[in-house]
């Protein structure tokens, strides 16, 4: 299983990367810090192994993977949310 992902740096809509974008607060173009968060999709993927894979604890890989979860961008100057960027 492949864990190491390289850094990805896109300019563009919103992804689950990071993006150049233009702060409304302080007026900088700033690469969006991303923080990642246990999304819908994520609750879904969980519940569905929860009901085939609870004895061998595989409900839990879903809050493991940063792919299936809700990316959001903020201004890492201002800390501003920039925007969200959701699997659904
Ligand atoms: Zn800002």
């Amino acid at each position: 299983m492949e864990t190491a992902q390289a850094p990805v740096v896109a300019v563009g809509p919103l992804g689950d990367g990071p993006v150049q974008i233009a702060c409304p607060k302080c007026h900088q173009t700033v690469l969006s810090k991303v923080d990642y968060s246990s999304g819908l999709l994520t609750y879904l993927f969980c519940g569905g192994l929860f009901f085939c894979g609870f004895v061998l604890g595989c409900c839990l890989i879903p809050f493991c993977v940063d792919r299936l979860k809700d990316a959001k961008h903020t201004c890492p100057t201002c800390k501003t949310v920039l925007g969200v960027y959701k699997r659904l």
